[in-house]
């Protein structure tokens, strides 16, 4: 007899585009940090929706802020005012420290949305030379899959066979500033930067980037566009990834775990000299910022407003940071954390990452790879520490076992 997610991930696989290369696991619900495939099989979820699960699944607030909504309103489209737009953009707008919100639905919408409103702001207050805007974007950066967006990506995977491109973006190599001081000319309205860099394996940029960067941007009059659509809402141990260098960038562009893994919710954030720019007509998305959107990111906003899953972060990530340096040497050729998230590049010796993914989940842990030898984790904010340490260990034998 052929086993039930056997039979569902073969029928998946013949009926959908292979876009994907998913672990063969077909998973009917989840708790927290667990989740539990079609036969009854447990899993522990190292990955947590590439970060979009931060709270867990089935968070007992987030299910109530969305079951409450579901009930009474789900949508009005923005020719309206729904009563839950006005506390959403308020309080999203102060845990940014930013006047205005515009929400949108996915991370490459806000992606479009921030460098939208760059160039506009560009013409408008900056006074670029028409049609000639240029955003500054890193090598290695993941922002998304729209034709603009995979237009700057140097991911054959992501651009190869997309074309033609969009144009106006210049690339320089990940956390190089004098790169960045050196590409700014007059025409340059933003430098466009992954805080970390998430697809890409978690990458840091040098200590003392941001905080340069931010007084780059400044001097030149050039907006600083954070994409914290991976790295920020807790997972790092600070509310966004920019904190830990204490800077403040002109935009904000969030995404993933603003819709607590229950509906897709982006936003970008900025002050009212930039986003003031957009008038009625130039911009805008039927579900952006819809009730339950709003809803279910209202509660996300309040949660982070505490402190209280940044704080766990940051002290779950001491213990993640040190079990994984511990594997340096082991099976590990490296490893990079910040708070609960680590690249993890595995030696080849061991296998790809895909066969340690795999070799994991026998053992009833996901993970996923991304570029060939790295292992991301990126643990739900909500872990116990005791179920860390055992996905831990299952990671140590996978690796030592070669
Ligand atoms: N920006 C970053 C930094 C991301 O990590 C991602 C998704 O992985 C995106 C943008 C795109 O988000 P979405 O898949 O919701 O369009």
């Amino acid at each position: 007899e052929v086993a039930r997610s056997t039979e569902l991930y073969q029928r998946a696989e013949a009926r959908t585009a292979h876009n994907y290369h998913p672990l063969p696991v077909v998973v009917e619900h989840a708790e927290g940090a667990w989740m539990t495939d079609v036969d009854g099989k447990r899993f522990l979820d190292l990955l947590s929706g590439y970060s979009a699960l931060n709270f867990g699944h089935g968070h007992p607030g987030l299910l109530r802020a969305a079951h409450e909504q579901l009930d009474r309103l789900t949508l009005t489209s923005r020719a309206f005012v729904h009563d839950r737009f006005a506390d959403f953009c308020a309080e999203l707008g102060d845990l940014c420290g930013k006047e205005l919100v515009l929400p949108m639905n996915t991370g490459a919408e806000a992606v479009e949305t921030a460098i939208k409103v760059s160039r506009k702001w560009g013409y408008e207050v900056k006074g670029v030379t028409p049609g000639q805007a240029k955003i500054i974007v890193s090598s290695g950066n993941f922002h998304g899959r729209t034709t603009t967006i995979v237009s700057f990506s140097d991911d054959p995977d992501a651009h190869n066979g997309f074309g033609p491109f969009t144009p106006g973006f210049q690339m320089v190599p990940y956390g190089d500033l004098e790169a960045i001081e050196a590409a700014i000319d007059a025409d340059t309205v933003a430098v466009l930067i992954e805080p970390i860099q998430g697809e890409g394996g978690v990458v840091l940029p040098p200590d003392g980037f941001l905080r340069g960067l931010r007084e780059v941007c400044t001097r030149e009059n050039v907006l600083m566009v954070a994409d914290e659509i991976q790295a920020g809402l807790g997972r790092t141990g600070k509310t966004f990834a920019c904190d830990h260098e204490g800077v403040v960038p002109d935009v904000y562009v969030l995404g993933k775990a603003l819709g607590g893994g229950i509906v897709p919710v982006s936003a970008i954030a900025a002050d009212r000299d930039v986003l003031g720019v957009l008038r009625p007509g130039q911009h805008g998305s039927t579900f952006g910022g819809n009730p339950l959107a709003c809803a279910v990111g209202l509660e996300v906003v309040r949660m982070l407003a505490t402190g209280e899953h940044q704080d766990r972060a940051a002290e779950l990530g001491v213990v993640l940071r040190d079990r994984l340096e511990a594997l340096v040497g082991h099976g590990v050729l490296r490893v990079r954390t910040r708070g609960l998230w680590a690249g993890i590049d595995i030696d080849p010796a061991v296998g790809t990452g895909r066969e340690v993914c795999e070799a994991l989940m026998a053992r009833g842990v996901l993970a996923k790879d991304t570029h060939g030898s790295t292992i991301r984790l990126a643990p739900p904010l909500v872990i116990t520490a005791e179920d860390l340490a055992w996905g831990l260990d299952q990671l140590a034998e996978v690796v030592r076992a070669a």
